[in-house]
């Protein structure tokens, strides 16, 4: 693939990295690497070996970025399956409401922690849940917090949970899929146990990911097969994709983000000046630079996504289902936002928008909402 490709601004403007970034041109050249040759990393052959050295490079180069040794790092499919597989380990779950469904789908019987009007997780909700179990029960149970909402972009107090976990003694998990590339995290300092991300939210292709988890703590192998990966996750390395997450991972860094905050602030000025009905939903949280969750009283989702489509504007609700059907939000429910259900939209840049895509953009949304808002 040429990189004029790649990086081509023509046309309609993507601002949904959210749900997925381009593919970046570093991911896709480190991928043609890998794919044009035999890659087996457990074949024994000179073949085998060069793919091997090529896997263990790349694990170095994400566990690096993740502030963790690579012998702890388990390659998976993606976010999905890396917060199952952790889950699975545990008879008790801590896990916030505003969870993504890859938390909350695979573990129904979760204690729910509430969260504030924000949508960041309440600490004393967490320490009273924690209180009510008994020494010996803490021993199997997981607390999962997200680093970073995918929907509103709101970050959560990682440090204090952290620490909230260690007085109780019981295991922490963050899924840090959509703060990966944007937030700097230690997990050692953070007190974290276990740490999910995934390929498709930093420029890398979707059906990579990885899990992190601290010596000494369980890790439960889904799958039955050749036991790769140190016997935690089975099936041939997918090494073209592993190529691509460290070759993203690597150009993926949080001061590269940081730019983005005034473009974003400047974008909701306009909005929040021009319709001053419109809110911005979390707003006075700490949020990541990159996102905008924006209620349009009077305006539904659906109609307000495919009206900036057809304006050249690529954006969604967050809470769209894998159908692409707008749903209503759990994580507005959980935010006592119910009255914004059906009427939020999501706006997320990434490593290729420009300070014009948000102008425009905002633009656009101020345009819109004065014609069509009743
Ligand atoms: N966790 C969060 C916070 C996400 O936003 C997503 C994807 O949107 C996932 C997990 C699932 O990741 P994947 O698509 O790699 O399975």
């Amino acid at each position: 693939m040429r990189e004029s490709q790649l990086m081509s601004t023509a046309g309609p403007v993507y601002m949904d990295y959210n749900a997925t970034a381009p593919l970046r041109p570093e991911a896709a050249e480190a991928m043609m690497v890998a794919l044009n040759q035999p890659a087996n990393p457990s074949s024994v052959h000179q073949f085998g070996r060069a793919a091997r050295a090529l896997l263990e490079t790349a694990r170095k180069t994400i566990a690096d970025s993740l502030n963790v040794q690579p012998s702890a790092l388990t390659f998976t499919s993606g976010g999905t399956e890396s917060n199952n597989m952790v889950l699975a380990g545990f008879r008790t779950v801590l896990a916030s409401s505003v969870e993504h469904e890859a938390v909350l789908a695979a573990c129904p019987d979760a204690h729910l922690i509430n969260v504030d009007e924000n949508g960041v997780v309440s600490l004393r909700h967490l320490e009273f849940l924690l209180s009510s179990f008994s020494d010996q029960d803490k021993a199997g149970i997981l607390v999962s917090v997200m680093a970073a909402n995918n929907e509103t972009g709101v970050i959560q107090p990682i440090d204090d949970i952290g620490i909230l976990c260690r007085q109780h003694k019981v295991a922490f998990h963050t899924d840090m899929v959509q703060a990966f590339g944007k937030l700097e995290i230690t997990p050692e300092d953070n007190l974290i146990d276990y740490l999910t991300v995934s390929g498709h939210k930093i420029g890398a292709p979707a059906g990579i990911g990885a899990v992190w988890c601290r010596a000494g703590r369980p890790l439960n192998s889904l799958l039955a097969g050749g036991g790769q990966e140190q016997g935690r996750r089975s099936g041939t390395e997918n090494l073209s994709g592993i190529c691509g997450f460290a070759a993203a991972a690597q150009v993926a860094q949080p001061s590269t983000f940081e730019h983005m905050r005034s473009w974003r602030d400047e974008a909701e000025q306009m909005i929040t000046l021009h319709c001053p009905k419109i809110q911005i939903i979390g707003a006075t949280a700490s949020r990541l630079v990159n996102t905008s969750c924006l209620f349009l009283p009077g305006l539904a989702a659906q109609t307000a996504i495919m009206a900036l489509d057809l304006a050249g504007f690529a954006v969604s609700s967050g809470s769209a289902c894998s159908s692409g059907k707008v749903t209503s939000s759990h994580v507005l429910a959980a935010m006592g936002r119910g009255d914004a259900a059906g009427q939020v939209i999501r706006i997320s840049g990434g490593w290729r928008t420009t300070r014009q895509d948000f102008y425009g953009l905002a633009q656009a949304v101020i345009d819109l909402y004065k014609r069509k808002a009743n």
